[in-house]
């Protein structure tokens, strides 16, 4: 079908900027040093920048940065973390690699982001830290989880793989926690050509440990101090990474230009519940997420209709045959189960157009017209 709307589309973020990407890849396959050199140090650099944050620490991917973040925090078995009951599994691998237990926390159902007045409830003698998951690009309410983890000392592990540039009260996501995560996959609103993440932080000696924790444990080549990772940033991706990211306040823009087009022609549709944001927040988008009671009829309509769409997620972690030895039975998380059953991802990526918006919301109009 030529009108085929995909999901998600790299080629309009991709095409424009080949030539200066492949002569980035040039750059580093000329200079022949391909691991920990001048393009991860200068990409380090740019995205602290960025963030505004002193420190950034390039790693392998994101799970990656999550697990380093709790090992550098000292965080393992026997201590506990909150995590969102309705985030993308890292969220909780992170913290079970590390050997210590996710404890979930609901959402706020307006923005599906962990509500922090859910935190007293979750809290127990072996509460370490905190990771919130800024969802689907939108800023969690960072300001009162600060403060609820500083009055009984913990951690707080932003995981904001979703939402570069978001910020709360205008501050920017990844610079609130003590350490924060993020990912370059490919898909996120900054992505790589492959696996790539991060983690930023305004404390240089969590900064040294994780430049340690990464790279085998060792500072000095052949002197392990602790039992490390290989976890490293490339050259190659970290050239690539510095050419995408001055685009990204663009990207951005369209994501939000994008979701303003969607709030426009999705209004007053009965039965469809449109993305919310919370007061004090911005939202970078990396996904536009409604919600539909007859969420999978409407998904197979949209199919029918040539519009590509994804769900995030559809099996909350506490339900996963993974998680089975935590014993966490259906209906404990009643939020995300209800997320899980009723979410759908509609198409967003820069360079998509207005004209698209309205075509997918169009079908879902006449979807929720035809279902009554
Ligand atoms: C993508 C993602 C991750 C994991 O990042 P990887 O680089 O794929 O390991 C973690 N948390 C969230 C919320 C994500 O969206």
């Amino acid at each position: 079908m030529s009108d085929f709307i995909p999901f998600l589309s790299l080629a309009p973020q991709h095409e424009p900027l080949r030539a200066e990407v492949l002569a980035a890849v040039a750059r580093v396959y000329d200079s022949n040093w391909l691991v920990l050199g001048e393009e991860v140090a200068a990409f380090e650099r740019e995205y602290a920048a960025f963030s505004q944050v002193t420190y950034c620490v390039g790693v392998a991917n994101g799970l990656d940065a999550m697990v380093l973040a709790l090992r550098a925090l000292g965080v393992g078995p026997g201590d506990e973390v909150i995590v969102p009951s309705n985030t993308y599994i890292a969220t909780w691998l992170a913290v079970t690699q590390v050997g210590a237990t996710p404890v979930p926390v609901e959402p706020d159902p307006a923005t599906a982001n962990l509500d922090p007045d859910r935190l007293p409830a979750a809290l127990t003698p072996r509460t370490r830290a905190i990771i919130p998951v800024h969802l689907y690009g939108q800023a969690c309410r960072m300001p009162e989880i600060m403060a609820f983890a500083r009055q009984h000392g913990l951690w707080v592990v932003e995981d904001n793989a979703q939402a570069h540039g978001a910020a709360f009260a205008g501050q920017l996501t990844g610079s609130f926690g003590h350490l924060n995560a993020t990912s370059f996959y490919p898909g996120k609103n900054l992505g790589a050509l492959g696996d790539a993440g991060a983690l930023t932080t305004a404390d240089a000696a969590l900064a040294q440990q994780l430049r340690v924790l990464r790279n085998y444990g060792s500072q000095e080549k052949y002197h392990n101090e602790v039992v490390g990772y290989n976890s490293r940033l490339d050259e190659l991706q970290a050239a690539v990474l510095r050419t995408k990211l001055p685009q990204l306040p663009r990207w951005t823009a369209q994501r939000q230009q994008l979701a303003a087009w969607y709030n426009h022609y999705l209004a007053d549709i009965p039965g469809l519940h449109r993305p919310r944001t919370a007061s004090g927040a911005t939202h970078v988008y990396h996904l536009y997420v409604v919600r539909h009671a007859r969420r999978d009829a409407l998904q197979r309509y949209l199919t029918q209709h040539g519009i590509g769409t994804l769900i995030h997620y559809p099996i909350p972690p506490h339900r996963q045959p993974a998680y089975a030895p935590l014993a966490l039975p259906a209906g404990a998380f009643p939020i995300a189960e209800e997320l899980a059953a009723t979410s759908l991802s509609l198409p967003l990526w820069p360079g998509m157009s207005e004209a698209q918006v309205a075509t997918v919301a169009g079908a879902i109009r006449e979807f929720a017209a035809s279902a009554g």
